[in-house]
């Protein structure tokens, strides 16, 4: 049973292959086994009792039932749960290699440290928790003092509503300090689109299992889009049985050709920036030729006709604006793409039964743009592919107790008063409550930090944000900076205080559903080990970090545990009075099930249900069928709106404020009056010479490669293929045509640069890239971690232009002018 580097790299391989996700190279199980004959940490577990561990991986948003096989105390294994409703026995190459982040000393803080060196430089002391607390609470204290708690600033990269997530922003609260941000991801994107145009901040809920034509703009399905998991199962269930008599067919639109785009039934490639654009075109034909679903149009939307307001003024309705401005001809020249594609496209798309388009870029952990979500749910609702089986679900939200009301101090009181440094929620940015890019801006822009203390929980933004190396520059600024981080990453090394969390094989945490998943799901992963290190569960150093500020900051925090606190929200689990704690594979929860409370509940009381959820690490309701319409929107006018109401709110309230056109700037629309409350194509801002800078280029994602704040499994590094990683450099994929065009050779040594800086690359001549496209893998370029990762490839966020997407003010990372320059 010993887990040799060989049969490690082949599980990985045989269980993405398995699923028809990745054709990993065979050869590299050949020289794996030699590569990795020196790693110290390769476990040779002991002889000893066999067990098998049922928990949840959160090491990405998607949730997946894990089974680890422990040999006594040692975690040996690492496989997907059958018996889990996400992912039925899939897991992707990241949570197989989860072992090494646990194991791994090199990776990981051992304990409660100070800063001993210069910043960057990753040399700590370590320290007691006792003495961690009190260097916290009492630079808090002092802040708090001098009356000045907004100075304390917090980036949370834990899911939005888990509960560790929802402490943090109470402490932030109850200390006084409006200065919480999270990095950006395509959740922050769903969630405001779904508002404007369904009026819940409800998670998106795609029934992909249930779609007979999955029409997918730029998602990465087989490179960790969504709960990977469940969309790889789905994947498999696509591609089930006999190929002749498939029922689900599946398009891919995106510039590039992906893992998704070589294994779809149709590849289709607008420029980068235009898939909205590409979506009204589709959206165009479906009107005029009367395909689309007048009965969902007439009954449950509003703006699709022209409209009259009370006031009796006329307006424009999402009708006129795609027949006038969207044509074949039209949109053809702004993708590239040709409008007999456009057209074939929007019929089949019509013409399915059962059709879904789906939106995102890349993984969860890129944010995407509004408009362009708002064309692509327009798609949905226009072939009535909303609360509809195969399509987009509204279901309801998953029923936890909320935390007793907080009650805030004086000081807080006052400190909450004052602005946010990220400008979310103000006149400019109605609609966002993050937006960490500006939080950046805000510090780089002022002679002094106007934060004093930063705490980083689950996140590591000076390697994952889009923003040329804003943030580092931030956190050089920044005078005192407190890493919770479990792992020595780049922006913990920059931290003067480590107060290290657990990892996920040794806590107890909450997923809140997994992304994209159609029904409430509420995943609960547990320690399958005992903590290795002195580490602290981060849920239990916030309560306890809370009580040692003081009274006043602390009576918010009545738990002693974490885990009493996760009770607490999980009470309204039980109370809601349906909702299951086991999964059976033969009952899947995509299946739709009756409406009402859920299926009657396998448990008579609150401590049987989180006993069971405890060793089945869920509580879930299955799919129910479709919903009343009455009162499933919750936007202004009661229904779906393709014309956004609350925009056109918040447009005429800041025109209440300054003069229209420069509300309109500042909230950079170049659209005017109903066209702005609409999804419309707005070419992203240049803002820069083309001339000096004629190519673009655009960061994609890998599954075999972790590319947010987790580090990556060690391991993983030798599933990359030599044409993206060679030694300690990474691959520019570009289009043979561009090369010819800039005298470049395979495997050719640039320099890609960008207005904001550059990167040294070799050049990878690949006939799937966009011909004047410049393509970079993310994931690589770490100055952090061990020999394994450190200084392998670039991070190509570090030369990413990031503009500002209009109205949601989220970073535009898609849209960086880039030239190639021979080294
Ligand atoms: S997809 Fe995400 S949750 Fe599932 S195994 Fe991989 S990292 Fe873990």
């Amino acid at each position: 049973m010993k887990l040799t580097r060989r049969n490690f790299i082949a599980a990985v391989i045989g269980g993405v292959a398995g699923i028809q996700v990745t054709p990993l190279p065979w050869k590299l199980t050949d020289d794996a086994a030699i590569w990795t004959q020196n790693w110290p940490w390769v476990p040779v577990p002991p002889t000893g009792e066999f067990t098998d561990v049922s928990s949840v991986c959160n090491l990405c948003p998607g949730g997946c039932g894990i089974s680890v096989r422990k040999v006594d105390d040692r975690a040996i294994k690492i496989e997907g749960r059958t018996d889990y409703p996400v992912n039925p026995g899939g897991i992707c190459p990241v949570g197989m290699g989860g072992l090494q982040l646990l194991y791994d000393e090199s990776l990981r803080f051992t304990g409660p440290m100070k800063r001993a060196g210069l910043r960057g430089a990753g040399e700590f002391t370590e320290i007691s928790w006792g003495e961690a607390f009190d260097i916290l609470a009492g630079r808090i204290s002092t802040l708090r003092k001098k009356g000045t708690p907004e100075a304390i600033a917090a980036v949370d990269g834990n899911p939005e509503g888990t509960t560790v997530s929802v402490l943090i922003k109470r402490l932030m609260k109850a200390m006084g300090s409006p200065n919480y941000v999270r990095p950006p991801s395509l959740t922050d994107t769903y969630r405001m689109g779904n508002l404007l145009m369904q009026g819940t901040l409800a998670p998106m809920a795609y029934d992909l299992e249930n779609s007979d034509y999955v029409l997918s703009f730029g998602c990465g399905l087989l490179e960790g889009w969504g709960a990977p998991g469940r969309v790889m199962n789905a994947w498999g269930m696509w591609h089930d049985g006999n190929p002749a008599k498939r029922k689900t067919r599946i398009v891919q639109v995106e510039s590039r050709a992906s893992n998704t785009a070589s294994k779809a039934d149709m590849w289709v490639t607008p420029r980068p920036g235009t898939d909205g654009a590409l979506a009204l075109g589709l959206a165009h034909v479906i009107i005029k030729s009367g395909q689309y679903d007048s009965r969902f149009v007439v009954d449950h939307s509003f703006g699709f006709d022209d409209w009259r307001s009370l006031e009796g003024t006329n307006h424009t309705g999402f009708k006129r604006l795609v027949l006038e401005k969207y044509s074949p001809e039209q949109v053809a020249k702004i993708t590239g793409v040709n409008q007999k594609t456009i057209v074939s496209l929007a019929k089949a798309f019509a013409n399915a039964k059962a059709p879904v388009a789906v939106y995102g870029k890349g993984k969860d952990s890129l944010n995407g743009s509004l408009y362009e979500f708002m064309a692509v749910q327009s798609l949905n609702a226009l072939v009535g592919s909303i609360n509809r089986s195969g399509g987009v679900l509204l279901p309801d939200p998953i029923p936890l107790s909320d935390f007793p009301l907080l009650e805030v101090d004086a000081i807080a009181g006052e400190g909450l008063k004052r602005p946010r440094l990220d400008q979310a929620g103000t006149m400019r940015y109605p609609f966002a409550d993050s937006l960490i890019n500006n939080f950046t801006d805000a510090i780089n822009n002022s002679p002094k930090s106007p934060v004093d203390t930063l705490l980083v929980f689950s996140a590591n933004p000076f390697f994952t944000l889009p923003d040329g190396g804003g943030f580092e520059n931030a956190l050089e600024k920044i005078p005192f900076v407190v890493s919770f981080s479990p792992y020595r990453d780049e922006t913990a090394n920059m931290a003067d205080l480590i107060l290290p969390d657990c990892t996920y094989l040794e806590k107890i945490d909450d997923i809140v559903w997994p992304i994209g998943v159609q029904y409430p799901l509420y995943g609960l992963s547990k320690p399958v080990v005992e903590p290795l290190y002195n580490t602290k569960n981060s849920g239990d150093t916030v309560i306890e970090l809370s009580r040692a500020i003081g009274e006043s900051v602390g009576s918010g925090f009545p738990w002693e545990t974490f885990e009493e606190a996760l009770q607490a929200r999980a009470k309204g689990l039980f109370d809601a009075g349906g909702g299951l704690v086991s999964y059976d594979p033969d009952a899947p929860a995509w299946q739709r099930q009756t409406a009402g409370n859920g299926p009657k509940p396998e448990y008579k009381s609150f401590d049987e249900m989180w006993e069971g959820m405890q060793s089945g690490g869920m509580w879930y309701r299955p799919v129910s069928s479709p919903k009343s319409w009455k009162g499933l929107f919750n936007t202004p006018s009661g229904k779906f709106e393709f014309s956004s109401k609350l925009i056109a709110q918040a447009i005429e309230d800041y025109s209440n404020k300054i003069s229209k056109k420069a509300a309109l700037k500042n909230m950079g629309l170049a659209a005017i009056d109903d066209e702005a409350c609409m999804a419309h194509y707005e070419a992203p801002e240049a803002g820069v010479d083309r001339s000096a800078y004629p190519l673009r280029m655009l960061p994609y994602e890998m599954i075999n490669l972790a590319s947010g704040w987790i580090p990556s499994p060690p391991f993983l590094y030798k599933t990359i293929f030599e044409n993206q990683l060679l030694k300690d450099k990474s691959f520019a994929a570009i289009n043979p045509k561009t090369a010819a065009k800039y005298h470049l050779k395979e495997g050719e040594l640039v320099a890609v640069k960008s207005p904001v800086g550059e990167v040294k690359v070799r050049i990878n001549l690949f006939e799937g890239a966009m011909p004047g496209i410049v393509y970079l893998p993310l994931g690589f370029g770490h100055s952090a971690y061990d020999e394994f990762m450190k200084g392998k490839g670039v991070n190509p966020n570090n030369i990413v232009q990031a503009g500002q997407d209009a109205l949601s003010g989220y970073p535009v990372w898609w849209n960086t002018p880039v030239k190639l320059v021979k080294v």
